[in-house]
């Protein structure tokens, strides 16, 4: 496979942007290579600099459900350029946009635009504060709610009572009111609240965790978290960034019968544009400015033309039940496909996933955790990717994140990758 050029623009490009990419796991480095450089992409295909052609499994990280080039949707978007970028003011299409998303995900009475999944947490974090006049968040290790301070803390091993900032430049007064609890254990979530009595804001949670790779919710777990914030007084906020409109039409809160006070969505409401957004209750997002005493605000929110993508996207998913048929089917072949090759070659790997999100860990241990998720082993990983992206599978270059299919994956791309797959384990 020739990668000439992708080689060359990476070494330009270090010069110029740190590590050569605008978001991290863009650089290969978890994977040890360096990126191929993208041209173009169309349906299931993205093409590289260098002409190759590959079945993308990444989708921009989850919003491209449709396949990559959708027609409606950029006939949308091309439409809504002609009449000018950005005005900076209200538009019609924030009010169908927002009755959409309300008329769509009953948890929703209100809901507000940003420009990504970070900012929509951060929002989302601070109007949860404003309402109950409680600092602390609680969150779980291994969930990414995006790179805003607060959320940038990794717990240390077991419980911890208060923060450490996971990254340089976050100072330790911004991450001491995040406590971080253990993913499927509520017993860890009883002792934070109990140890922080009043003081807890709000309880935030991918309900699907797609971070450390993917790992699913236990039953009763996303029960458990609403019983216990409904309890102690604090909000529970569903990051649905990841899930939002891909399990299901209504997401998560919809797949799993759990209402959540507010939820945050990223990318997949944009249809590849820049957008992100949060809502819920109707008492709850009155504190937000200019009626309540939250500030939030954004010169590009509710951008027409990231509006009309996003719009398009979301009313296909909403005309069409069968698209999420076909990706959840699509799913459930890939996961019963890897683990009866895991089970002929006797490979200590695991697969989770639900829906059209998939992974697999190259552990023996059931990973249902952050913990289980780190046993994998990430050099093996590697090199099954290397050997997947030489046969043309485009993957996620890191072992904690998700395999998506969008509607554009066909059964035969399914088929190759396990044939490819069977191909490494031998
Ligand atoms: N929350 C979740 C669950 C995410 O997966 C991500 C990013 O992938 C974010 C928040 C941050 O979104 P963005 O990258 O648009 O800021």
């Amino acid at each position: 496979m020739k990668t000439d050029k992708s080689e060359r623009l990476f070494k330009e490009a270090v010069e110029k942007i740190p590590g050569g990419v605008n978001s991290p796991v863009r650089a290969f480095q978890a994977v040890g290579k360096n990126p191929r450089f993208i041209e173009r992409a169309e349906k299931q295909y993205i093409y590289d600099v260098d002409g190759n052609q590959y079945v993308d499994y990444i989708g921009s990280w989850g919003p491209m459900i449709l396949g990559h080039k959708n027609e409606q949707v950029q006939a949308a978007v091309q439409e809504a350029i002609e009449k000018g970028l950005s005005f900076g003011a209200a538009t019609e299409i924030e009010v169908e946009m927002a009755k959409l998303i309300c008329d769509i995900v009953p948890a929703i009475e209100m809901v507000r635009m940003v420009n990504s999944g970070t900012e929509a947490v951060m929002s989302a974090i601070r109007v949860a504060r404003g309402y109950t006049g409680r600092n602390k968040v609680l969150k779980f290790e291994g969930c990414y709610h995006g790179h805003a301070d607060a959320m940038l803390v990794k717990a240390g091993s077991g419980v911890m009572t208060s923060g450490v900032p996971d990254s340089a430049g976050v100072p330790a007064g911004c991450a001491e009111d995040t406590l971080t609890a253990i993913y499927n254990n509520l017993e860890s979530v009883e002792k934070l609240f109990a140890e922080n009595k009043g003081e807890v804001a709000c309880l935030i949670v991918e309900p699907v965790a797609a971070n450390m790779g993917v790992v699913e919710p236990q039953e009763g777990f996303l029960q458990g978290l609403r019983d216990i914030c409904t309890r102690e007084g604090a909000l529970l906020i569903f990051d649905e960034v990841i899930t939002g409109f891909r399990l299901q039409l209504e997401g998560a809160s919809g797949y799993f019968g759990v209402t959540p006070d507010l939820i945050t969505y990223g990318k997949i409401i944009g249809g590849g544009m820049p957008v992100g957004a949060y809502g819920g209750r109707k008492d709850v997002m009155q504190v937000v400015s200019p009626v309540g005493a939250v500030y939030q605000a954004g010169t590009l929110s509710g951008n027409p033309v990231a509006m009309h993508a996003g719009i398009t996207q979301l009313r296909i998913l909403k005309e069409h039940p069968e698209i999420y048929s076909k990706i959840n089917e699509n799913g459930e072949k890939l996961r019963a496909g890897l683990r009866e090759l895991i089970e002929k070659y006797q490979i200590p790997c695991v697969v989770n996933g639900i829906g059209s999100l998939s992974c697999m860990f190259f552990t023996k241990e059931p990973v249902v955790d952050y913990e289980s998720a780190k046993t994998s082993d990430t050099v093996m990983f590697g090199k099954y990717f290397n050997h997947m992206l030489n046969r043309g599978h485009y993957l996620a270059p890191s072992q904690f994140e998700a395999i998506f299919l969008s509607v554009a994956h066909t059964e035969e791309d399914i088929r190759r990758y396990l044939g490819d797959v069977e191909e490494f384990f031998e």
